[in-house]
């Protein structure tokens, strides 16, 4: 099995200031090269070689093979052979079960190296990736499971002739996926698609993201290991309107599945028009999640420990991180001070730290564009309770890191810039409503629709409340839950399609109907025509 190349480019520097560090936040292990991963192996005919930098310092934490167009183009072929072989596409589904099973536990047992991994390249927590990515695995144990039992049973659908005909419906794999994905949560989102791509005997080419390449490679060659046939799951990261354009347009691929921001979806889906090509598309977009907090929710403190939580966790860089928190007046005094006090006090330090809270932003342009967004608001009359700055000089081991204070507005109408955009980062905003109307009309104010809470005691409200949001992930007294079984996707301008569960996988497979004509009589709609003539 062919590795990541190593070259020893040398110790990193350490960070001189160290006030907020137990251990220093650079790393001082050797530099390690990835290339691209086609057809089973390692290589490294790419255009261009990247250094993917540790957001927490600035630092280098590997390089790695940055495709095009034409390395695309080499990739979707080869996965088209993979498919037209019928090694992974015919192969029976219990046998793929096996497969992703097995891929499942050698993922397991990686994931306390992928999990620094992921810290190292994205800048958040070690301790929120150790507990996302100890679910990661069950997402092929889903979908391999689901393929073995449910998902290829057919249908009998009862025709109006039914006497003289059998109809049987059964599911296909669509052929070439073209997988595009975001760096926020790497393996992630990675894994939902690619589980249920190869669970549907798919075979697919995965464009990771520039910044947050390196455990979607490693989750490739994991494959490989478990027993995926080379050239079904190729890899090739590369910069979006190059190479994820090219995966876009490609003629072979049979479906787009992308996970990012909305003006992108809307440039891939143009891209695909262009192209001519008429094809299956998934797309999970951006979100400006509200949150509900009812006078009737159980504490005002454990609705403001939920909504702390989901705000802040992952530096508030989540599609369906609480960004306009939405509190009813009788509570909103005691919600505010409660809160803000809360926020202040959380940590904001060295990622790979166990008492960490918050590590930086994901770049330079990430923290330029939310402090733009946290000034346009200020300039809109919004009120800051506290955060709205990178932290001060007494916190100058953060310093080359892209670290922004926790922040909470509030003053913020709906025409506000922080309530109408999607804030990528630890920003909400705070606003009070009167009555349950009044706090669902807000809610929904939104061009988005992904993720939606509510916090509230009263199972009735909770449920007459869910109904009304427009969103497609809505939790109670809750926040931030996802499972391989539940559906996952959003409304308006939150995309489109359902990625997990049987949604998923019908969105992966297509149907193929077959009548078979049963009746011993003989049919002749034209008559006999001779008969005419003699
Ligand atoms: P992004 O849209 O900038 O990039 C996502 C991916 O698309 C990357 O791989 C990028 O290289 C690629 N890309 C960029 N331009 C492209 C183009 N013209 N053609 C093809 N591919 C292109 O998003 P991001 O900054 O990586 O992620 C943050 C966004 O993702 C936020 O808006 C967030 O809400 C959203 N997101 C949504 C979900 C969800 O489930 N709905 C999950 C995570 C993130």
């Amino acid at each position: 099995m062919s590795r990541p190349l190593v070259r020893t480019v040398g110790t990193l520097v350490r960070s001189a200031c160290r006030q907020f560090s137990a251990v220093p936040l650079a790393s001082a292990s050797p530099l390690v090269h990835y290339g691209l991963w086609v057809d089973g192996a390692w290589v490294e005919n790419a255009s261009e070689t990247v250094t993917v930098e540790n957001p927490a310092t600035g630092e280098a934490v590997a390089t790695v093979a940055s495709g095009g167009a034409s390395e695309i183009d080499a990739a979707v072929r080869g996965a088209r052979r993979a498919f037209d072989s019928g090694e992974w596409s015919e192969m029976p589904p219990r046998a793929r079960c096996r497969i992703l099973f097995r891929a499942a536990e050698l993922l397991r047992n990686s994931l306390p190296e992928l999990a620094e991994i992921e810290t190292r390249q994205t800048g958040r927590c070690l301790r929120e990736y150790k507990a996302q990515l100890g679910r990661v695995p069950e997402w092929l144990e889903y979908q391999g499971s689901y393929a073995a039992t449910k998902g290829f049973e057919g249908r009998l659908p009862p025709l109006v002739d039914g006497a003289d005909h059998v109809n049987l419906v059964w599911r296909v794999p669509l052929g070439v996926c073209g997988l595009i994905t975001p760096w926020n949560h790497p393996l992630l989102i990675a894994t939902k698609k690619v589980a249920v791509a190869l669970a549907a005997g798919n075979t697919m080419v995965l464009k990771p993201p520039l910044e947050a390449p390196l455990t979607v490679l490693r989750l490739a060659e994991i494959l490989h290991q478990a027993g995926v046939p080379p050239g079904t799951v190729q890899v090739v990261p590369g910069p979006g309107p190059t190479a994820g354009d090219a995966l876009a347009r490609h003629p072979l691929v049979e479906r787009v599945d992308f996970t990012g921001g909305t003006v992108t979806g809307l440039n891939i889906a143009r891209s695909m028009a262009d192209a001519g090509r008429v094809r299956s598309f998934g797309a999970e977009l951006g979100g400006n999640a509200p949150i509900l907090v009812f006078a009737d929710a159980r504490s005002v403190e454990e609705a403001v420990d939920g909504v702390a939580f989901a705000a802040f966790v992952a530096s508030g860089q989540t599609c369906v991180s609480a960004k306009r928190v939405l509190v009813q007046r009788e509570i909103k005094a005691e919600f505010q001070e409660r809160l803000v006090a809360k926020v202040k006090a959380l940590r904001l330090a060295d990622p790979m730290l166990p008492d960490t809270d918050l590590g930086p932003v994901i770049s330079q342009t990430q923290l330029e564009r939310i402090e733009g967004q946290v000034k346009r608001a200020l300039e809109a009359g919004a009120e800051l309770l506290c955060g709205g700055r990178r932290p001060g000089r007494e916190r100058c081991a953060l310093e080359k890191g892209y670290f922004y204070e926790p922040t909470v507005l509030t003053n913020v109408s709906p025409e506000n810039p922080a309530f109408a955009e999607e804030i990528f980062g630890p920003v909400i905003s705070l606003s009070e409503f009167q009555s349950e109307q009044e706090g669902i009309a807000l809610a929904n104010a939104s061009q988005y629709g992904l993720g939606g809470a509510i916090w509230t005691s009263d199972v009735r409200r909770a449920h007459r409340v869910a109904k009304k949001l427009r969103c497609g992930l809505i939790w109670v007294n809750c926040h931030h839950r996802n499972d391989p079984s539940s559906p996952w996707g959003g409304f308006g301008q939150s995309g489109i399609g359902r990625e997990n569960g049987p949604d998923a996988f019908e969105e992966y497979t297509t149907t193929q109907s077959l009548t078979i004509r049963t009746s011993e009589a003989r049919e002749n709609w034209f008559g006999d025509v001779n008969a005419r003539y003699s």
